[in-house]
């Protein structure tokens, strides 16, 4: 008989230093549980490339249980995760919970660092939730050791107090080039985004791999944190969002197919199915 393996993928790293990945990081924290409301179940969104310009994105969703709060995801490993990262989480605590509850703060250079390097780290771990992630292992590498953040990151933040929202999650994943270069990127998905919902804390981060030339847009209730842009970001900002206004940000990837200055690029076998459909 055969023993069974104990790691049905292969033995997985640490995505930060390389050691085996033996635990397991909430996205969530565990001090956060508590301010977030506790729905018994909820669904899992993913939306990802293969695009077409007729299929902006193929969408599959998936009933899970417990709370998306209580999500946690294997890829680092303990020393990092109880060393550096549990770090992060007791600085980052005091502000954060503030601004979950929407907190009066007027956040300074220092605090506006902090949670730069927070939400880049918990990006970087919420990438894997794609296989093939958008930041490289330089770029995690260059946080792990000196806090460098991704020059291909931006974020941006709102309020939004809809409860329904508070533990939100969604990603999308696309190949795009621009309309007047010639490609010149590694064939392969080179623009994603990632909003989630962090309580009322509302963040939308754009990561581009390569020579897309996209920034983000300024939205009325949204202020941007990486690059920072201001010397002070009073929080909550004065325009607090809604539901809508949330959806429509955390899919505006789909956007994209109406920008004048970018192409989606087809996949073969997609386009062949688009044009069998007209
Ligand atoms: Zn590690």
């Amino acid at each position: 008989m055969l023993a069974k393996k104990p790691f049905k993928y292969g033995l997985k790293t640490c995505i930060f230093c390389g050691k085996p990945a033996n635990s397991s990081e909430h996205v969530w924290p565990k001090w956060a549980h508590k301010l977030l409301p506790q729905f018994p179940n909820h669904t899992q969104l993913t939306l990802d490339a293969p695009v077409t310009k007729s299929i902006m994105s193929r969408t599959s969703e998936r009933k899970r249980q417990g709370s998306v709060a209580k999500v946690a995801i294997k890829r680092v490993c303990s020393t990092c995760n109880n060393g550096w990262m549990s770090a992060y989480e007791e600085n980052a605590k005091a502000i954060l919970s503030a601004m979950m509850r929407g907190g009066h703060l007027a956040l300074g250079a220092e605090s506006q660092q902090l949670l730069t390097e927070y939400f880049t780290f918990k990006l970087m771990v919420l990438d894997w939730t794609n296989a093939d992630p958008i930041f490289t292992q330089d770029e995690r590498t260059a946080f792990y050791v000196n806090r460098a953040i991704p020059a291909s990151l931006q974020l941006a933040m709102a309020y939004c107090r809809d409860a329904s929202a508070h533990s939100y999650y969604r990603t999308h994943f696309i190949e795009a080039a621009m309309k007047t270069h010639l490609s010149t990127h590694t064939p392969g998905r080179n623009v994603k985004t990632i909003a989630v919902g962090f309580g009322g804390i509302f963040i939308f981060a754009l990561c581009i791999r390569g020579e897309v030339d996209l920034s983000l847009k300024t939205i009325p209730g949204f202020v941007q944190l990486i690059p920072g842009k201001l010397a002070t970001i009073r929080w909550p900002p004065f325009l607090v969002i809604g539901r809508t206004t949330l959806e429509r940000v955390a899919s505006s990837l789909d956007a994209l197919k109406h920008h004048k200055k970018v192409t989606l690029i087809d996949d073969p076998n997609d386009a062949e199915a688009s044009q069998t459909n007209k």
